[in-house]
């Protein structure tokens, strides 16, 4: 199989082996086969195995030029997402060979997603859920507007998985473009199914916190996206971020930096897509309850460093908002009042995101492929333009700066934030008091300063 120095892998060229012999033994004519692609795997007995990675050989195959696409039966939906491409969906090597002789008709499949049960936006768990927690729940408004890295650190029980699980609900709704992207990925891993053949909903992975580096951002002697890549366009939720293995959170910093995960081998290297928001939970220590009004905290200050510093520096820079979620008093368990629900910040949120994009498009129209769709994907140049301030927001910030000792980190990450809650508030300018809600999403400075 040409070309020679490539390494192929997988079933996926039985039935290209096996259409070759056909032709080869003169079962089949050059005028029969040629005009098609060939995508499956083969049992013994001559049916039509599902493979992975359909989707993004269909796209492939479309790429060069070949539209007309024979595919095993169960990947026929997930091949006629691509647009422009005839999808023959195939039972068996009798059936097919058949088909090619003329003798029998396969139907070409016709896609139609609306018979399919997709999973709707009303299956995510809704904030109207959610009681109390005022700062927690305005703190991952502000991250889902912006598409902010957060940390959240609480006692255990406080809610922190409760709210994590709720920001698809209100993040924008994924554009087709970003459904297949993922798609293509979910394809590779082998994660569809005939009546799932699309993700359609921004995915939410939560891996344990036992998994290995390779696991989490991808890799394997035979290759598999990791789960870094299966939150492309989501979010990837790390709960008890300090009790990961090292090599699995340091591994996480080159793709949160870059939104692509490169893999090297021996053979190639591979880059997958991670485009992706971080979500983390943590306990303020390790027994869970340091600073709880309730439980005393039995660790002792150097076991609480050690558990704190498991997160490292670099890594905590890229958490742009860091947030206290309290275990809640029993006056807002029992509160009558209810709680907004996901639909209405779910609003707020698409408009903070419509205003970014119309600031960043000038910028993307001039052919700067670099330039950023979000607030947290600005640059320190980009910050330096785009994020102007009232002369009250101005001297607040400078008086921060000497009273606080701040680092160039914290004060990007600072105007980022604050950028964002302008744009929840329909603002061009930061004024003082958007810079003064960033300020408060510092909790872990706090923490960090103290052990
Ligand atoms: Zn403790």
């Amino acid at each position: 199989m040409a070309p020679a120095d490539l390494k192929k892998e997988g079933p996926i060229y039985d039935l290209p082996i096996a259409i070759g012999i056909l032709a080869a033994t003169e079962q089949l004519s050059q005028e029969q086969y040629a005009r098609f692609a060939y995508l499956g795997e083969l049992s013994l007995n001559g049916s039509l195995r599902s493979i992975t990675g359909a989707l993004p050989n269909v796209l492939a195959a479309v790429e060069a030029s070949m539209d007309e696409i024979i595919v095993p039966r169960e990947n026929a939906a997930e091949a006629a997402l691509v647009k422009n491409a005839t999808i023959f969906p195939a039972a068996s090597l009798a059936e097919l060979a058949g088909f090619l002789r003329g003798e029998n008709n396969i139907t070409p499949f016709a896609l139609d997603l609306g018979h399919y049960s997709m999973p709707s936006a009303a299956d995510c768990p809704d904030f109207a859920d959610v009681k109390g927690q005022h700062t927690a729940r305005r703190s991952l408004e502000v991250a889902a507007a912006g598409s902010h890295n957060l940390l959240m650190f609480g006692s255990p029980g406080s809610g922190k998985t409760m709210l994590a699980r709720r920001l698809p609900g209100i993040l924008p709704d994924m554009t087709f473009h970003e459904s297949i992207e993922t798609t293509k990925i979910y394809s590779l891993a082998g994660l569809l199914t005939p009546d799932m053949p699309l993700v359609a909903h921004r995915p939410f992975r939560s891996p344990h916190h036992t998994a290995s580096a390779v696991g989490i951002v991808g890799g394997g002697r035979t290759p598999r996206p990791g789960e870094i890549s299966l939150a492309h366009h989501g979010i990837l939720f790390l709960d008890e971020m300090p009790e990961f293995h090292k090599n699995a959170l340091e591994a996480l910093r080159q793709p949160l930096e870059d939104g692509v995960i490169t893999i090297s081998r021996a053979a190639a290297s591979l880059t997958y897509p991670a485009r992706i928001m971080l979500v983390g939970a943590l306990n303020p220590c390790p027994c869970g309850y340091l600073g709880d009004p309730l439980r005393e905290c039995m660790c002792t200050p150097y076991q609480v460093h050690r558990y704190i510093s498991r997160l490292s520096g670099p890594l905590l820079d890229r958490m742009d908002i860091c947030v206290e979620v309290p275990r809640l008093p029993y006056e807002e368990i029992n509160s009558k009042k209810k709680p907004e629900g996901s639909a209405s910040i779910k609003k707020r949120v698409e408009l903070a995101r419509k205003r970014q994009r119309e600031r960043f498009f000038s910028v993307h129209q001039n052919g700067s492929r670099k330039a950023p769709f979000c607030n947290a994907q600005m640059r320190p140049r980009d910050i330096g333009r785009y994020c102007q301030m009232t002369k009250a927001a101005r001297s607040l910030l400078q008086s921060a700066f000497q009273t606080l000792a701040l680092s160039a980190r914290s004060h990007d990450k600072l105007l980022k934030v604050s950028r964002t809650i302008a744009d929840l508030d329909g603002a061009d300018i930061i004024n003082d008091g958007h810079l003064a809600e960033a300020f408060q999403y510092r909790s872990m400075d706090k923490i960090l300063a103290n052990y």
